[in-house]
């Protein structure tokens, strides 16, 4: 299905061009118009999926064997020292496109920095107890 108001679902038919570094018949790989690092790519499936818990699992499947190569690709030809995936879901986690979609994100020495968390601290007895309650939704 696709979302005729949705622009991943424009950009991913290629109804609104982009600059598409691999395709097939699920998936288009763009790069991302407000890079965080150079070569930072959007992996978009063809059909419209608000997020993660909308994909289905042939789809999420395919999507993550597909980050590996476009990563194993940058660190070949952009010469850069890692990746990053970054997928987010919901406008509390920094979703803005509300179409399923991967980050693939180039990590070089020396920069330029990616925001990532200070880690917090936990006992054992409330991680024990949080992952019983989150066990209780599964
Ligand atoms: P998210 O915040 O995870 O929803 O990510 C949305 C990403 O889409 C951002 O990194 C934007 O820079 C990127 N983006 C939005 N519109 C376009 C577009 N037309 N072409 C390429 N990237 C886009
Ligand atoms: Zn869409």
């Amino acid at each position: 299905m696709k979302d005729e108001a949705c622009i991943f679902c424009k950009i991913a038919g290629g109804e609104i061009p982009s600059a598409t570094l691999y395709e097939d018949e699920d998936f288009r790989v763009i790069l991302d118009l407000g890079p965080a690092s150079k070569g930072h790519a959007l992996i978009l499936p063809k059909e419209h999926y608000a997020d993660l818990c909308a994909l289905d699992d042939k789809i999420a499947s395919k999507a993550l064997g597909l980050a590996a190569r476009i990563g194993a690709a940058m660190k070949k030809s952009l010469d850069c020292d890692g990746f990053n995936l970054v997928q987010n879901n919901g406008r509390a986690a920094g979703q803005t496109v509300f179409h399923f979609h991967i980050h693939v994100i180039p990590r070089y020495e020396g920069g330029p920095d990616i925001v990532s968390w200070t880690p917090g601290n936990a006992s054992g007895e409330e991680l024990a107890q949080l992952a019983e309650t989150i066990k209780t939704a599964l």
